[in-house]
């Protein structure tokens, strides 16, 4: 009978023959309890039984797959450690391989004589012998047909047990219904939903089983971009907004008093935010643009927009550090600028007011703020995402801006509402401190429309990058560090990375600085700037490092973001390999911020490939788009997902990094959809599925009219 698969997600995987309450539990564990489930659990690998070496034909150093039947298994201690070693020799027929397991004792309750597997690993010689240590080892059970899937070996699930429950399940539920209309299928030159799941199971041929993985990746897709389109428009659709006032005269004042001119990105920027701000349906737009691209004058120019028509700004930052850091970045560029009062009619006009709200502020520096927020006397507030808690209480905000970082849900977004004036949702700018790779952004951000920053300001010099491998490289380094003092100019050291804690992290920059005084750069003077010190005396290192009383800054990752001391020309990062691309990106953005020549030295060995890697990239490439990409390519999505899209976790075959071209067409298709069919009235299988993925709540808003 025909079913869909969001009806096969309420059918009990029980109902199969041979799923009793030990292989359930199992399953459970493996996290399938419904058909779906179980359909939707995909083979790790395949072996292709036409493809394999026969074990005559091996040679030594080959990494193969072989398939042979046990012919042998022993067991015994090994050596004088007596390390339980499992020794199994597989034949195929016309010769033998040997293979050795240490520490496996359960290889030999797995391995039964006369049981087909496919063994995976390096081919060895010992004793004059072929052989392989450890293999990976599938068993094959009496599976026959030219391709064998092998799925994620999970507790007592068998390989071919799972294959069993999945071929009946399909024969049960064939065919299984199509979401995704035929005229759709043959555009994007995709294969039928039930062709593609019974070839992605038990392919008749590896083409085959590539075209039945593109057809499910792109679903997955399809249900995630789906889904976020979806919000898109529901927000549009059913939120008032705030239709601000661009004619108030305080941008203009802003600007006219910069001393330089605006990027034309800059430019191309402030328009489409203006326009958004403009309109009564809430802003929800992404700014992203490289390190030292010019976003905190444009998140400025926005903030303002909402103050010149009366209305109040905040600015979420991800750390309290980093709020400290944007509200003297924000000070400095708004200082004294006259605000119309709130008519706008500027005949009353008083200083602009900004403030900081973190939990470092006095109790009663905390009461003050939050009463001029109440009574609006505070025109711009910056904090972290404690600014949405219920205790601040807004008289009229306007607009928020969230640098990245910030997970921006269904929650959040009602607490924005009830903070907004009236009825009207705040508009609402994201940014994010480095690039993110374009099918991630759709991804991640999907549900935003997206600004990018794609140009630097001009005079600005490239920075050479060297990654200094051993001690006289090092040595070099700080040559580098004292010749640019001597030449009037200032360096930064930036100190490891320390998971522990803030305080160790501290302790350990002060003990560096204690050692560069003495040892490397005697008669510098030096700095020192971690997030335990004090706010006031932050400040006071800022403030003599940026009118040069200070050569050299030792710091920990503190002067990351907002730090801009254009005298700055070196930068040395320790212990570099426990950085990622986009810290070590971000902080090496905090030279190369004038005329002249600048240089960053990355310290370590690379302890890993993945860790060369990194360092290499940075060496190569200055542009932070292009080293999102790298990124990607080396840690995979799931950490440049994190959990901020609750269909992530749907993505089983589908990888940004891999699939570029079909997020970019599911993105396309989603809008076309969802823009004929808002509430996919005439799509029931599709918005069944996208039920499934979502919360009730969330569910509720973007099925609603
Ligand atoms: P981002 O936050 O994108 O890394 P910032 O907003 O901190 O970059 O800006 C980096 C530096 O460039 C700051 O010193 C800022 O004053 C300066 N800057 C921004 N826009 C321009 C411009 N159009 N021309 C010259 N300098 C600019
Ligand atoms: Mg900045």
């Amino acid at each position: 009978m025909s079913r869909s698969l969001a009806e096969l997600a309420d059918i009990d995987v029980s109902r199969l023959n041979g799923v009793g309450p030990k292989k359930l539990a199992a399953l459970a564990d493996a996290g399938v309890e419904s058909i779906a489930d179980l359909l939707t659990y995909y083979p790790r690998r395949y072996v292709d039984r036409t493809a394999q070496a026969p074990i005559s034909e091996l040679h030594e150093g080959d990494e193969v797959t072989v398939i042979a039947t046990v012919k042998r298994v022993d067991t015994r201690p090994a050596g004088r450690s007596r390390r339980n070693l499992v020794t199994v020799d597989v034949g195929d027929g016309r010769s033998y391989l040997h293979c050795t397991f240490f520490n496996q004792p359960w290889r030999a309750r797995q391995l039964e004589v006369g049981k087909e597997v496919a063994v995976f690993g390096k081919v060895g010689r010992f004793r004059g012998r072929l052989q392989m240590t450890n293999p990976v080892v599938d068993l094959l059970g009496d599976r026959t047909g030219r391709i064998v899937p092998i799925y994620p070996q999970t507790g007592d699930l068998r390989t071919w047990e799972l294959a069993d429950w999945i071929s009946q399940a399909l024969r049960r539920s064939d065919p299984v219904t199509d979401p995704l209309p035929a005229g759709w299928r043959d555009r994007l030159n995709l294969v039928e939903r039930t062709w593609a799941l019974s070839q992605i199971h038990a392919p008749e041929s590896m083409p085959a089983m590539l075209a039945a993985r593109r057809r499910l990746a792109f679903d997955e897709l399809l249900r995630l971009q789906v889904a976020l389109v979806m919000r898109k428009r529901a927000t549009e659709r059913q939120a008032v907004g705030i239709a601000h006032r661009l004619d108030g005269g305080l941008v203009g004042a802003f600007r006219a008093r910069l001393p330089f001119p605006l990027t034309a990105a800059q430019e191309r920027a402030i328009a489409e935010i203006q326009a958004d701000l403009a309109k009564a349906i809430p802003m929800h737009r992404l700014l992203q643009g490289d390190v030292g691209s010019g976003k905190t004058l444009v998140a400025v120019s926005a903030l303002l927009t909402a103050v010149q028509g009366g209305y109040q700004g905040a600015f979420m930052a991800p750390t309290e550090v980093l709020a400290e850091q944007h509200q003297l970045a924000v000070q400095a560029l708004v200082a004294e600028l006259p605000v119309p009062d709130q008519e706008g009619t500027l005949l009353e006009e008083r200083p602009l007011r900004v403030a900081l709200l973190t939990a470092r502020l006095s109790a009663s520096e905390r009461t003050k703020v939050l009463a001029g927020l109440a009574d609006g006397s505070i025109d711009v507030v910056i904090g972290t995402h404690a600014l949405l808690t219920e205790h601040v209480q807004f008289r009229r905000l306007g607009l928020v801006v969230i640098d990245e970082q910030h997970r921006f849900g269904v929650e959040q977004r009602a607490a924005l509402r009830e903070k907004g004036a009236g009825d009207a949702a705040p508009d609402v700018l994201v940014m994010t401190a480095t690039p993110i790779p374009r099918t991630a952004a759709m991804t991640v951000y999907g549900d935003l429309d997206t600004t990018v920053l794609d140009e630097l300001p001009p005079g600005r010099t490239p920075i050479t990058t060297v990654w200094a491998r051993g001690e006289q490289a090092e040595a070099d380094a700080w040559e580098r560090v004292r010749a640019e003092v001597a030449g009037g100019r200032q360096a930064y050291v930036v100190c490891p990375l320390i998971e522990e804690s803030e305080r160790v992290e501290a302790r350990s920059a002060s003990e560096e600085r204690d050692r560069l005084a003495a040892e490397v750069l005697p008669g510098l003077r030096l700095g020192l700037l971690h997030g335990q010190l004090p706010a006031v005396d932050k400040q006071t290192v800022m403030t003599e490092f940026r009118t040069g009383r200070l050569d050299v800054l030792v710091s920990t990752t503190v002067i990351e973001v907002g730090v801009d001391v254009p005298n700055a020309t070196v930068m040395v990062i320790e212990d570099a390999d426990r950085f990622g691309i986009a810290q070590l990106h971000q902080l090496r953005g905090r030279v190369g911020r004038g005329a002249q020549q600048s240089w960053c030295y990355l310290f370590g060995a690379g302890q890993t490939a993945e860790a060369e890697e990194r360092l290499g990239a940075l060496e190569r490439s200055t542009d932070g788009f292009e080293l999102a990409e790298v990124d990607l390519d080396l840690r995979g999505e799931g950490t440049i997902l994190g959990t901020r899209q609750k269909g992530i976790n749907d993505l089983k075959l589908a990888s940004l990094r891999r699939d570029r071209e079909l997020v970019i067409q599911a993105r396309s298709v989603a809008f076309s959809l969802v823009d004929n069919d808002p509430t996919l009235g005439r799509l029931p299988d599709l918005a069944a599925e996208i039920r499934q993925l979502i919360d009730p709540d969330e569910a509720a808003f973007l099925f609603k009219n």
